[in-house]
């Protein structure tokens, strides 16, 4: 019944050099699965050196304004021409340290649109909401911020990536069941407005996802493959992440 492409998607962060770009390609090249798209989003000034390397590539943020007086800003236009495929969009970081609101998130979503970029929505909820059993409420806006502003048809060109907060970088993953209960929950929501976009939708897991628990992540109906962080930058476990997905 799966029409749906597994992807692994590595999340370098601020990390990352010259050399491990190389290592990397040379170890994505040696994968053992036919099936998975694999995708390194390196830290931006490191893009050209991923294209160049015959891996595709993305970025962790794009600017929301197509170009301009935004010192420091990068615009999603010249990320594509440079040869990106994807940008991630409202990834926690983001939102926690540079306070990107959901609004935030959909303007950059529609312009990396705009620019026939892939954006990848993350979303997920902080520690203290799950306890307070907001999680289904806080994933539910965060999508919905982007639904309302551009109609379910922009999901079509899109993945998202369900990050529970709580589970990135601390080495406490979600388990396969918590996982499974929120992708299933943001099927069914997406499914409520267009069951086919539903259907073909990327759901990607991240959070502490490493060699040893992406299998069984994996394997649940409705994780479609993984956003991976501190695993990503080993290509021994990130090349073992890839073969599971
Ligand atoms: P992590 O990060 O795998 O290091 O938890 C995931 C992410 O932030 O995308």
């Amino acid at each position: 019944m799966l029409s749906r492409k597994p992807m692994v998607a590595g999340n370098w962060k601020m990390n990352g050099s010259l050399e491990l770009v190389q290592n990397i390609a040379s170890t994505i090249k040696s994968i053992n699965n036919d099936d998975v798209e694999v995708v390194v989003i390196p830290p931006t000034v490191l893009l050209s050196n991923v294209v160049a390397s015959g891996v595709k590539a993305g970025v962790q943020t794009v600017s929301e304004h197509p170009l301009g007086a935004y010192t420091g800003e990068v615009q999603a236009s010249l990320v594509k021409a440079l040869g990106a495929t994807y940008t991630l969009v409202g990834h926690s970081e983001r939102r926690s340290i540079y306070g990107e609101s959901n609004e935030d998130v959909a303007n950059k979503f529609e312009q990396a649109q705009t620019d026939k970029l892939i954006p990848i929505l993350c979303v997920g909820e902080t520690e203290s909401e799950r306890e307070q059993g907001q999680t289904e409420n806080v994933v539910a806006a965060q999508i919905k911020a982007v639904i309302d502003k551009l109609g379910i048809a922009s999901l079509n060109d899109s993945v998202i990536a369900y990050e529970p907060v709580w589970a990135i970088g601390t080495g406490k993953t979600a388990s396969p069941e918590q996982a499974q209960a929120v992708h299933k929950f943001i099927r069914d929501l997406v499914s409520s407005y267009d069951a086919e976009i539903s259907e073909s939708l990327q759901i990607l897991y991240g959070g502490s996802v490493n060699e040893s628990n992406s299998e069984l992540l994996f394997a649940q109906a409705d994780i479609d493959g993984g956003l991976i962080g501190g695993a990503s930058l080993k290509p021994e476990a990130f090349k073992i992440i890839c073969e599971s997905a």
